[in-house]
């Protein structure tokens, strides 16, 4: 610290009183008081600047979200009207209708992928809680299937 007149909060000091008072006016000073209330460091202010900087391109990326984007048609819209009329369209909901089912087919490929490897893994390096945890979920299944089955059943 030097200089004759400091500032306690952002450890810093200035020749003048004018200097300091017109420091006690700035963002930095403020941003430091609010860290000493909550009991963090005081930051310098090349560091304060760079957090300013920091947070107007955050700033900047947020107005960017409000632009909305349909994934499944990978389509850019520059407003959520704009998003929302796209949604209620024939056109998005036909693409829709098709990922759907494409998406539902990959699942099922996926859950047989899943069952052939489930029948062969070994889950001995599986902490004892958690094993337990998997056997009540397989009891679970067939609790489930038991139950299921008259429903299904066909009349004969
Ligand atoms: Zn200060
Ligand atoms: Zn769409």
């Amino acid at each position: 610290m030097s200089g004759l007149y400091t500032c306690i909060t952002c450890r810093v000091g200035f020749s003048t009183l004018d200097l300091q008072r017109g420091h006690y006016k700035t963002d930095w000073h403020r941003y430091n008081l609010k860290r000493k209330v909550a009991e963090l460091p005081p930051v310098t202010a090349d560091t304060f600047q760079q957090k300013v900087l920091a947070q107007r391109e955050k700033a900047i990326e947020d107005e960017e979200a409000t632009t909305a984007t349909c994934e499944i048609c990978n389509k850019h819209f520059n407003s959520k009207n704009q998003y929302e009329n796209h949604l209620k369209s024939k056109k998005h909901k036909d693409v829709v209708t098709k990922h759907t089912s494409k998406l539902r087919e990959e699942i099922e490929k996926n859950k047989e992928k899943i069952t052939e490897n489930a029948e062969g893994t070994d889950n001995s390096d599986l902490p004892e809680n958690e094993k337990r945890l998997m056997k009540d979920c397989v009891k679970r299944k067939h609790l489930k299937t038991k139950y299921q089955l008259p429903v299904v059943r066909r009349s004969s």
